[in-house]
């Protein structure tokens, strides 16, 4: 499977692969907090701010309409990524967190007592907190899909909790903090069975694998550029016309408007309803050219390689005795949350870091995944496609060497 793809020469597009942290060559597996960017991302931004830095969409200069054109041509790649209807079903945002705020703040005032919203019990709280706010306001009710103890969606619960009073569903494609794939198609299938609405997070699955909107027939998705190689501060929402259309606007400002008077204001056509102010121009261009990045790469091969890693690196992390897996369903992306037993996470990543080895520890921002599993946090590790089986060669020994010197 190596064949597929050329880790060597993929390895040599990430300038950040090369440097040493405490005197060993970086080990980066903390991939499902943020990935790192190749050169020709970097080389997207450094070119717009040297060449042609102008704000988009008002101006009649030179500079002006080339950055409107390459902005707008990023969208038009988000869109033909995710085989989007039109490109203004494609709204820029800062990233998952805002793009589900839109969202949920629109429903606000489109639900009413009595009202009922299905949340997967795996959700990142960002897919959690905002939702809480909008029942507060609007009465409504969130009610919660629970998981096993493999960390699988209880899909007989689901059926169970689905009614007529469901108006809408929400829940992560792919979980931060177990890796689980949930079985979206099912999900939005029997969900739009009872009328009811549904808002996939994919800022988890955006990096493992391609989805298409249409085939899914979802109502909402999200991503965030920074978990497929792009930048911090940019992301989008999908969002079907109908659902765009009908739902109010989040912010008020320059951009989204049709026309302004102290009487009365019109707001503008989608895209722009949703885009208020100057947005993250360089981001947004850089988001396009992330995409461009994987999928020239392919996406197939990205997740044949990266199925290839976590399988290997189970394999080698099941002979860790008191080693204890947080999450072990059948369909996983290629994340690793465990623990080692009667010691602390952060510990252990501590002692990673001391042999140039980035994981996450904590609790996700998952506290209630947490929860479930009776543990304070896990340690997790992350795999992308340009990550290597002697990266977790390497790993796995300094896992057994965090566990002989903290036991
Ligand atoms: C990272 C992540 C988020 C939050 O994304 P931001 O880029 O921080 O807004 C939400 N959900 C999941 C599943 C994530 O992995």
């Amino acid at each position: 499977m190596n064949s597929l793809l050329d880790i060597q020469s993929i390895r040599k597009d990430f300038p950040v692969l090369n440097r040493q942290v405490n005197g060993k060559p970086l080990i980066y597996f903390d991939n499902a907090a943020t990935s790192q960017t190749p050169k020709q991302v970097i080389q997207s931004i450094v070119d717009y701010y040297e060449n042609y830095n102008a704000n988009i969409h008002r101006g009649v200069h030179t500079l002006s309409q080339e950055a409107t054109e390459a902005y707008e041509k990023a969208r038009h790649t988000l869109q033909t990524h995710l085989n989007a209807e039109r490109p203004e079903e494609v709204i820029l945002t800062s990233g998952t967190t805002h793009s589900i705020n839109i969202v949920a703040s629109g429903f606000s005032s489109l639900l009413k007592e009595g009202d009922e919203l299905l949340v997967s019990a795996m959700e990142h709280h960002s897919n959690i907190v905002p939702w809480q706010m909008t029942c507060e306001k609007s009465g409504a009710q969130l009610r919660v899909i629970p998981m096993n103890d493999k960390g699988e969606l209880e899909m007989d619960e689901f059926d169970n909790l689905l009614s007529e009073h469901t108006r809408l569903v929400f829940c992560n494609h792919v979980s931060n903090a177990l890796g689980t794939i949930n079985p979206i198609e099912e999900i939005i299938t029997k969900s739009h069975a009872v009328g009811a609405a549904v808002l996939i997070d994919g800022a988890q699955a955006a990096p493992h694998f391609k989805v298409d909107v249409q085939q899914l027939d979802v109502d909402f998705y999200t991503l965030s550029a920074h978990k497929v190689c792009g930048p911090t501060g940019i992301g989008l929402l999908y969002g079907k016309r109908s659902w765009l259309e009908k739902l109010p606007p989040y912010q008020g400002g320059g951009e989204m408007i049709a026309e302004v008077s102290f009487e009365k204001t019109t707001y503008a056509d989608l895209p722009h309803k949703f885009e208020a102010g100057t947005p993250n121009i360089a981001g947004g261009i850089a988001f396009g050219a992330a995409l461009d990045y994987m999928n020239q790469i392919g996406f197939e091969a990205i997740a044949a390689y990266e199925g290839e890693l976590l399988a290997y690196a189970t394999d080698q992390m099941k002979q860790i005795e008191g080693i204890e897996f947080i999450g072990e369903a059948k369909n996983k992306a290629s994340v690793i949350s465990f623990n080692l037993r009667g010691i602390h996470p952060y510990d252990v990543g501590s002692i990673l870091d001391k042999l140039g080895i980035a994981v996450r520890t904590g609790h996700h921002c998952a506290q209630p995944v947490m929860q479930h599993f009776n543990v304070p946090g896990t340690v997790r590790a992350s795999f992308a496609f340009y990550n290597t089986k002697e990266e977790i060669d390497i790993f796995v020994e300094g896992v057994k060497t965090a566990q002989r010197m903290l036991s």
